[in-house]
């Protein structure tokens, strides 16, 4: 008996073979929305818990509480409009529902063009340090003394 990878392919029993687009090609054709408010959350309390530590009589656990920083990303998650995923955005680059692949098979680029996680990630930045710069002067913490 033949293996299935020697034998030619029969189209009446085997599934059809299906290009799959590379990675980097459906990131144009993926509609995400990136929601980064849980590591805004975590920052915070990352925050509270260097004080604490700094204030604390062990300060040198404020540099190891520094590698929590790289634990970050996983806080920021990704929500298909496609599907309906959630997950986190390091793995965002590797998600193709159907809806996706589908679009990249017609080769119909999202209406408007989308904005990539990257770019939406710079826009929550600027949106979120702005308002936290707003309230931080607007309670006074930051104004003159
Ligand atoms: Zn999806």
């Amino acid at each position: 008996m033949a293996s299935p990878s020697s034998r030619p392919a029969d189209p009446d029993f085997d599934p059809p073979m299906i290009a799959w687009p590379p990675e980097a090609e459906l990131a144009r054709f993926r509609m995400v929305v990136v929601n980064p408010f849980l590591a805004v959350l975590g920052l915070m309390a990352w925050r509270g818990a260097m004080r604490a530590l700094l204030a604390s009589e062990m300060p040198p656990l404020a540099v190891l509480g520094t590698a929590l920083l790289a634990g970050l990303p996983y806080l920021i998650h990704y929500h298909c409009l496609d599907c309906g995923r959630t997950g986190v955005l390091p793995k965002c680059a590797r998600h193709a529902c159907s809806g996706v692949v589908t679009r990249w098979r017609m080769g119909r680029r999202p209406r408007f063009g989308w904005p990539r996680p990257a770019t939406q990630l710079v826009v929550w930045t600027w949106i979120i340090a702005s308002v936290s710069l707003l309230l931080a002067v607007t309670w006074g913490s930051l104004g003159p003394a």
